[in-house]
């Protein structure tokens, strides 16, 4: 098969990360017999750079042409002073927005051989844990209603959260179909107690669930699930709630895996094309070092394999090449345990998957 997929560098350690995940797919296309034809266009600070803003029309229109997408990460130090509104992270709510993006799923997963990473305690990891968070991307209060206005005390800023009935049946579907593919219990997380849009996202997921009656719903609120993640993660199989919550949430399931260079995230819509990233940022303190991780990036690609292009099997091959290479011990610096001798680069640890897969 052929598809074609939009690369998106960006800053930092993305177009180090970009690159092995180019490679891992490369190798996985001649394996199987696909050809994958690779664009890249420009995003974040480095688009600031070369056009003045972060997100180009040309980088939109090359992404909405193309069968799918792949950002590595955008940002850093050189563009902090920029205005709110043309900061290279405003490129990411622009893009998810241009192509449709409204669920975010985020696996946090933890891998055996990593079990020492996990800053909890063995007793608390228990059997492991293997979390699907599913994350509305593109409403709330990250798009709502903002601004300046008198208040009580003088001048206060203010931002808006809103959910429609449509925005919450849509997510809690990707919800409770991805419930379906694996151990099919959703727990959506709100702060009902309190918000009026939480309200109606309870009460519009209660309705939803009655429509999937194989899946085992529950809910939750969102400091009380803040807590749960740290003292008992196993207890979770799918996760829904808000762009907001989601995106705190889904920092703290990182964290608990070990590593932030681990995870993968795809971004989807109505349409197969889907943008994949990993969920960490553009580490500009490794930055053109060749010490990153690349896996949460080449597990980004596996993802767009099965999600947006039906190819299970090829995914399956590069995750099960990563937990290989994981189990046969060799790491990144960022995933090394004390005793663990020297890490392999950037560049090494794509050889060691590429020569697996
Ligand atoms: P970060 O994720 O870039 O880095 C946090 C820490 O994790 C750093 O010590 C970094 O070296 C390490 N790290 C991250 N990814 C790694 C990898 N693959 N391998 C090894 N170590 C890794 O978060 P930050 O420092 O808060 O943000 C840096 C910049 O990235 C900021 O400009 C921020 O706005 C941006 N950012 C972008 C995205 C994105 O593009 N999706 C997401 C988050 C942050």
């Amino acid at each position: 098969m052929e598809f074609s997929i939009a690369l998106l560098k960006g800053d930092g350690i993305g177009p180090e990360i970009v690159d092995s995940a180019v490679a891992v797919l490369e190798k996985t296309a001649a394996k199987f017999g696909h050809r994958f034809s690779f664009t890249p266009y420009l995003i974040g600070g480095c688009a600031i750079d070369e056009t003045g803003i972060p997100l180009p029309p040309e980088t939109i229109e090359g992404c909405l042409a193309s069968d799918s997408v792949l950002l590595g990460a955008v940002g850093g130090p050189k563009w902090d002073d920029q205005p709110g509104n043309n900061r290279p992270e405003k490129a990411l709510l622009g893009i998810r927005s241009a192509l449709g993006l409204y669920t975010n799923l985020r696996p946090a997963k933890l891998y055996p051989a990593l079990r020492s990473a996990s800053p909890l305690k063995d007793e608390v990891i228990g059997k492991g844990f293997d979390i699907m968070i599913v994350r509305e991307l593109t409403g709330g209060i990250y798009f709502g209603d903002r601004g300046y206005r008198e208040g009580r005390y003088g001048q206060e800023a203010f931002d808006t959260e809103a959910y429609s009935v449509t925005e919450i049946e849509r997510i809690g579907r990707a919800a409770f179909e991805s419930a379906m593919k694996r151990s099919r219990r959703v727990c959506s997380i709100d702060k009902a107690n309190v918000l009026e849009s939480s309200r109606l996202w309870r009460k519009t997921m209660h309705e939803l669930s009655g429509k999937y009656p194989e899946v085992q719903y529950s809910d939750m609120f969102v400091d009380n699930a803040a807590m749960q993640l740290v003292r008992d993660p196993g207890q979770f199989d799918v996760i829904v709630t808000s762009n907001m919550f989601g995106d705190i949430l889904s920092d703290e399931a990182s964290q608990i895996t070990g590593s932030i260079g681990m995870l993968a995230s795809a971004s989807l819509g109505e349409t197969t094309r889907g943008m994949y990233e990993p969920i960490h940022g553009s580490a500009p303190d490794i930055a053109g070092q060749n010490k990153a991780n690349p896996i949460a990036t080449i597990l980004s690609g596996a993802m767009m394999l099965r999600y947006s292009f039906g190819l299970s099997a090829e995914a399956d091959a590069i995750e099960s090449a990563v937990d290989t290479v994981l189990s046969a011990g060799w790491r990144t610096a960022d995933i090394l345990g004390s005793t663990d001798g020297t890490p392999l680069t950037c560049t090494e640890m794509t050889e060691k998957i590429i020569e697996v897969l």
